[in-house]
């Protein structure tokens, strides 16, 4: 099942919307901070494969496929692992240096493990938990520059 996820656009309301199963959505969704009433654009290959061929909120075509990596927790691993090297390297060079080792094991699994999502390159909703546009390619920064 596909799940969107986006900011809602009616300013000045920016709540984050979550929706799913995206494919049973009907043609529009509520904001539960505005109640605003939002156009969905739920197209057949969305119904019928779970793929997001066009942005369901804005309806471009545009759409790039990033790693769901949680930056946080990548950044908290690495933290912790250089707090507890500096304090191991003043007793034991080994274990200082496993610390860092086992840190970055963690981030590349974490890297390994998790999910791509699919986002829109001009409202940055992101589609996770369906199949993926092999039509769609990784970040580009000229066709982000566009929008
Ligand atoms: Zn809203
Ligand atoms: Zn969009």
């Amino acid at each position: 099942m596909l799940q969107i996820r986006y900011n809602c656009q009616k300013s000045p309301c920016v709540a984050i919307i979550e929706y799913g199963p995206l494919e049973e959505a009907g043609s529009s969704i509520e904001c539960p901070r505005c109640h605003e009433s939002q156009a969905l654009h739920v197209t057949a290959a969305m119904r019928d494969e779970e793929k997001v061929d066009r942005c369901a909120v804005c309806q471009c075509r545009e759409l790039f496929i990033r790693k769901d990596f949680p930056q946080g927790v990548g950044l908290a691993v690495v933290l912790i692992a250089g707090i507890a090297s500096i304090i191991l390297f003043r007793s034991n060079l080994l274990l200082a240096y496993g610390a860092l080792a086992t840190a970055m094991l963690v981030d590349l699994g974490f890297y390994l493990c998790v999910g791509k999502v699919t986002t829109c390159y001009a409202c940055r909703a992101e589609y996770r938990n369906g199949q993926l546009n092999s039509a769609h390619d990784g970040f580009d920064l000229g066709t982000s520059e566009k929008y």
